[in-house]
């Protein structure tokens, strides 16, 4: 697999687990980008994120 393709395959699966992440967030708090945010003014720190995020991209802090 050439390097565009690989990371063309990373950006969707990175989608995939946004929605999966979003959907689970009671707040939906956190903001796509590079990197994606969580907005800390309204999170509730329940850890839905962090539990359900297929490739682990979210990082306790603290
Ligand atoms: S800890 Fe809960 S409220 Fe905060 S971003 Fe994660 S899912 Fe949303």
């Amino acid at each position: 697999m050439d390097a565009q393709t690989c990371l063309k395959k990373l950006e969707y699966v990175g989608v995939l687990a946004f929605a999966t992440v979003d959907k689970n967030c009671p707040q939906r708090c956190i903001e796509p980008g590079t990197p994606y945010r969580i907005q800390q003014n309204h999170c509730l720190h329940c850890g839905n994120c962090f539990t359900v995020c297929p490739i682990k991209a979210v990082e306790k802090r603290g």
